[in-house]
């Protein structure tokens, strides 16, 4: 599929006088569209709700908008809670689903009356003692083994740490039915970024056939089945992307073949995905300012694996164009790397891209999960600012980009001395002020 910016270099060129580069942009339209479309292709089941896994970008006025199309979220921290609350996701709207979890984050998803995933059987009892039981709770499975499709290996769930055996989820739904939970969840996530139509249709047959087997032994409501993330998407332009109503029939498929003749036709099919709700509707936009030729050729940009770790840590491919140089043949073999002192700080590798002039600017493709939210401050780099292209074709900054005033903010500086003050005579005192210090060391920017 071809990988089309849904920016022009006219609108960065516009949008830099305000917002310098590096920058994340997002483009509602393509958001809202491509919430719209999963829901209609899991229309056919009535409780169907899709809980916006928050890590993957956790900017509440994108939230904001999974919200207003029907979206509730999916936690796994404080801090996401606490977020999901303030953007106005209530109750039941949102899920908890953890895992090493501690008390304060299982006692505030409870006041919230989020849904809470349970990882494993031990926190069960670890629960009882932080907060009385939810009527409605959910557990998450651990099949163990190889995850296969069509005789491939997609991923070894024997080797995640996620999730209970499945004697853990008999004794589990055993435990909280004895503690008064009435309705239950079941909730797996086993294989990442797939691109096969196959992973949800396959796992729901899993996690119904479960279904089946823990009502039938237990004796217990299953509310719903939550399919987790994992829908992935085409990060290179000779992928082709998933079809989503291929996937949503998939599902409903298995659900006619094992839950309707178990009597389970009022199960909800819940679904925590990230990476294919917002990855494709998010740029990371960037500026080429060094060129570099030595035994490669390097272009050098001004955002690094801080602002997009993606690359860096799992090697992920991810698309460049060039803004105004889309036509052009590419005929030029680059790595192009930002500026950390680490030799994995390359967006591409021996990449084959048109021309590069310095000045010109890079999209990188598919930054919209899992980008921003990944990032961090190694050698002092500052994370960028958050851009939302609205519907209208307005430009609104949805976060501002950090300042060395950030970076420092956390510093215990009042009690700080300069080795030029600790020389100081001895009756003075020589701490200096907090404030002080920030000043100073932002005065040699
Ligand atoms: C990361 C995560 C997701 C989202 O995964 P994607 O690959 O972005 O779809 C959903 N649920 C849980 C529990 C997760 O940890």
């Amino acid at each position: 599929m071809e990988k089309k910016p849904f920016v022009t270099k006219e609108q960065i060129e516009e949008i830099v006088k305000t917002y310098p580069t590096p920058f994340h942009i997002y483009d509602e339209k393509g958001i809202r569209e491509n919430a719209r479309k999963l829901k209609q292709a899991f229309a056919w089941n009535k409780g169907f709700k899709e809980y916006f896994a928050v890590k993957a970008t956790p900017n509440p006025f994108l939230l904001k908008i999974l919200k207003e199309e029907g979206c509730g979220a999916d936690c796994s921290s404080l801090t996401e809670l606490m977020l999901s609350d303030t953007v106005g996701f209530s109750g039941q709207e949102i899920m908890f689903s953890s895992n090493v979890t501690p008390e304060a984050d299982f006692r505030l998803a409870r006041e919230l009356n989020a849904i809470i995933n349970f990882d494993d059987l031990t926190h069960i009892d670890y629960f009882k003692g932080i907060a009385p039981f939810a009527e409605t709770m959910c557990c998450r499975y651990n099949p163990g083994g190889d995850f296969t499709l069509n005789n491939a290996i997609m991923d070894t769930p024997r080797d995640a740490k996620y999730g209970m055996t499945k004697e853990q989820m008999k004794i589990a739904f055993a435990k909280l039915k004895e503690y008064g939970v009435k309705h239950f969840g079941i909730h797996a996530f086993l294989a990442s970024n797939t691109t096969d139509n196959g992973y949800y249709p396959k796992l729901a047959s899993i996690l119904f056939r479960l279904a089946v087997e823990l009502k039938e032994e237990l004796d217990v409501h299953i509310a719903f089945i939550n399919l987790s993330g994992g829908v992935g998407i085409a990060y290179r332009p000779e992928q082709s992307d998933n079809d989503i109503f291929v996937i949503g029939e998939g599902v409903r498929q298995a659900y006619e073949e094992i839950l309707v003749p178990a009597g389970m036709d009022d199960v909800a099919i819940f679904t925590e995905l990230g990476r294919f709700m917002l990855a494709p509707y998010g740029h990371l936009v960037t500026k080429a300012i060094h060129e570099k030729h030595i035994w490669k050729e390097y272009i050098g940009v001004d955002a690094c694996a801080a602002n997009l770790m993606r690359p860096a840590m799992y090697k992920a491919y991810h698309h460049i164009t060039v803004l105004g140089k889309e036509d052009l043949p590419c005929d030029q073999v680059y790595d192009v790397t930002g500026g950390l002192c680490e030799n994995n700080d390359k967006f591409a590798v021996d990449r084959a891209l048109p021309k590069i002039d310095i000045g010109d600017y890079l999209v990188i493709h598919d930054a919209g999960a899992h980008g921003f939210a990944m990032g961090y401050n190694y050698n002092g780099k500052l994370r960028s600012a958050e851009l939302l292209l609205k519907e209208d074709g307005s430009l609104q900054q949805i976060r501002r980009a950090e300042t060395p005033e950030d970076y420092f903010a956390t510093l215990d500086l009042a009690a700080f001395k300069t080795t030029e003050e600790t020389g100081e005579a001895d009756e003075k005192d020589a701490t200096m002020p907090k404030d002080r210090i920030i000043l100073k060391l932002i005065a040699k920017q």
